[in-house]
């Protein structure tokens, strides 16, 4: 029999195989499994062995100790060994049509004896029955089931009194075969249970159903050519009947009671838990529990199949009546008179594993930090594992569980994440934009430099020497006007690069501290504002002093309430705005003009980009006005409507600029 132990756990969880579907801590009836890093621990501690967690993973990632290597070296020793089979294995070995066979396999795989657990069965129901029969006798629950003699050892230590003190019938067939075959005889018992490995000292090794199979899998045995063998004795009765629901009372035919409140049966987390915290309230106390924890030992952990149970009972029920129609009674009779003095008491050991419950405000603050401030985000969906959001907020204080298992909390969070992306994607294109613009910039900067110098000298010689002519020739003269001209196209020519260069430039930014509102009123004076148009000027600033370099940004003002006004030909509003935010100041001209289509959006930045006629634009006013705000460390950016259809169009620049002064600077 293995010792199990926090370092040597029963039931344990293979990392990484946890998908965190929290369905095994929905079905944990101790809540013994704990939400750490995204992934489903045993807590060994407060694990009472049932194998639920093992049952519902579809993940596989709850296993349990096996004991194939050790019942494969007690079967090539020595010594005499005993196979007990729990009396579920007509609902496990069902492509086996005849028990014989099966028998027959474990003959061949070692065993010296097989023999059925059933027989322990028998013996027991006669205890119980004798308890049951007796109207005086204080009220008991059931000690069979060893996932529920835990389960109140360490969850319902104030009732562990109420257990019947009978061995199960596992234990007491450990001891016939003692009697039977000798005191030194392995005994192994086989059997639907993982709970059973943790019971009693009783079994030398206790395999599960499923390690039987594998055992059978890698010695390569199977049915065919196995000869068909009886158990060996002792041979049991209706306690085969054991394994399925009210078992234990169909044993010992008082199934009649049931219903009529003499004997209740819960079977099933779900029913066992309700049932025992009624009989503990004091509700049930005059009544027997016949316990189970899974639904009917042909549900077990151990069975290789999961679900059918329906068909399972039939199968066990199958089984039983053609063995009672076969039952020699008198020697069957003989068999249990002659085990009858063999000691069935046993005893437990009451250990208290309850956690008391956190503080009201303690939950509170959970439940508060997971986004349920009022009654009505109070769900109690359960789909975090836990029957109610004050459980779920309970242990995630006493570190058993995460925020984050909340479904709703966590849809909230993801939406929360979602648009958190979507502004950290649209900063990411912005500034991918902006990287595009500068490098397009900087290329452009050094080749307009070149040419724009190459051509300012031939230049002035045009505008000289045409203005010379200009003075020489009679102004009636139709070559004057070709001359004039000529002279003013040169002008244009020479605005055009003096633009370039002035674009073109390293420039310095000399900063001086402005007035930005007087600044403002001053850029509507530098500029020609038609009378169909109106200027609004919106500013309440705490802080109107700024750091720039007055003649630069004067150009970028100029610039877009220029672009501005020749948006709007046919008369609008101007719009200049001034606000501050934090360290930055920021500064929105805006108008209702004809706005700009997406398609241009893209360009209007890119030098020489001009949708103006011939002899109007260059080009340059929005690029410049780029490189000089870059310079001072801002930024500009633009918004645009041109669709009448989505709404009034217009176009907003918004230009922020950090304020520099000394009593920004730790900002
Ligand atoms: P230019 O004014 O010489 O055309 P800019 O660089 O100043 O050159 O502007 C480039 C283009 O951007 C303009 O031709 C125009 O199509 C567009 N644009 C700039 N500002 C506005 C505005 N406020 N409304 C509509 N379009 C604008
Ligand atoms: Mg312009």
């Amino acid at each position: 029999m293995v010792n199990y132990s926090e370092h040597n756990p029963l039931v344990y969880t293979v990392k990484n195989l946890c998908k965190v579907c929290y369905t095994c801590v929905r079905e944990c009836p101790v809540k013994a499994i704990k939400i750490i890093n995204g992934q489903a621990e045993i807590i060994t501690s407060r694990c009472i062995a049932c194998g639920n967690c093992v049952k519902v993973c579809s993940q596989n990632a709850k296993v349990y100790h096996q004991s194939t290597d050790a019942v494969n070296a007690v079967l090539s020793g020595q010594e005499k060994t005993v196979a007990c089979i729990a009396p579920s294995f007509p609902a496990e070995f069902t492509e086996i049509k005849d028990y014989k066979i099966l028998v027959g396999m474990l003959r061949k795989l070692g065993f010296d004896k097989v023999i059925e657990v059933s027989f322990g069965a028998d013996l027991v129901a006669k205890e119980y029955e004798n308890i049951f029969s007796n109207a005086e006798a204080r009220a008991i629950i059931t000690s069979d089931c060893p996932a529920i003699v835990s389960y109140i050892e360490q969850y319902h230590p104030d009732i562990v009194s109420y257990l019947a003190p009978i061995a199960s019938p596992a234990m007491a067939v450990a001891q016939v075969v003692k009697e039977m075959y000798g005191a030194k005889t392995k005994a192994i018992f086989i059997g639907p249970c993982i709970a059973k490995k943790a019971e009693s000292n009783s079994f030398h090794e206790v395999l599960t159903f499923s390690e039987l199979r594998e055992l059978f899998r890698i010695t390569d045995l199977d049915s065919e050519g196995v000869i068909p063998s009886e158990f060996d004795p002792p041979y049991s009765g209706s306690g085969a009947l054991f394994p399925i629901n009210h078992g234990l009372l169909k044993s010992i035919n008082r199934t009649e009671g049931l219903g009529e409140g003499e004997v209740l049966t819960a079977e099933g987390k779900a029913k066992f838990i309700e049932a025992i915290r009624n009989f503990e309230e004091g509700i049930l106390k005059n009544q027997h529990l016949e316990l189970l924890c899974c639904d009917g030992c042909v549900q077990g952990p151990g069975m290789s199949k999961k679900g059918d149970q329906f068909l399972k009972r039939k199968q066990v029920s199958e089984y039983v009546a053609r063995k009672i129609k076969n039952l020699e009674l008198l020697n069957w009779n003989s068999e249990v008179n002659r085990f009858a003095s063999i000691d069935l008491s046993r005893s437990f050991n009451p250990s208290d594993r309850r956690v008391s419950k956190p503080s009201d405000e303690k939950i509170q603050e959970v439940l508060i930090s997971m986004g349920r401030t009022s009654a009505k985000d109070i769900l109690n969906c359960g789909a975090c594992g836990y029957e109610t959001c004050e459980a779920h907020a309970a242990a995630v204080v006493d570190g058993l569980a995460e925020a984050e298992m909340c479904l709703p909390y966590a849809i909230e969070k993801l939406h929360q994440y979602v648009d958190e992306l979507h502004t950290t994607n649209s900063q990411l294109a912005d500034t991918k934009q902006a990287l595009k613009q500068s490098e397009k910039l900087a290329s452009m900067g050094q080749v307009s430099a070149g040419i724009a110098h190459e051509l300012n000298n031939p230049l002035g010689i045009i505008t000289l020497y045409s203005s010379i002519l200009k003075e020489e020739i009679d102004k009636e003269s139709s070559v004057f006007a070709d001359i004039a001209i000529i002279d003013e196209q040169a002008e244009r020519c020479k605005k055009i690069v003096g633009g370039l260069l002035n674009f073109a430039r390293k420039n310095q930014v000399k900063h001086t501290e402005c007035n930005i509102i007087d600044f403002v009123e001053h850029s509507f004076k530098s500029i020609i504002i038609p009378e169909d148009i109106r200027v609004n000027f919106i500013h309440q600033l705490d802080h109107p002093f700024i750091r720039i370099d007055a003649d630069q940004m004067m150009q970028v003002l100029t610039n877009l309430e220029r672009n501005a006004i020749e948006a709007m030909p046919n008369g609008g509003e101007l719009t200049v705005e001034l606000n501050q935010k934090e360290a930055e100041l920021i500064i929105q001209i805006s108008d209702n003009g004809t706005g700009i289509s997406d398609e241009n959006i893209e360009k209007i930045f890119t030098p020489f980009f001009t949708t103006k006629g011939a002899g109007k634009g260059t080009g340059l006013g929005l690029p410049l006005a780029y490189g000089i705000v870059k310079m001072h460390k801002g930024s500009i950016l633009v918004k645009s409507n041109d669709n009448p259809e989505i709404g009034s169009t217009g176009t907003k620049f918004s230009i922020s600029l950090p304020y520099k002064n000394e009593e920004f600077k730790n900002k």
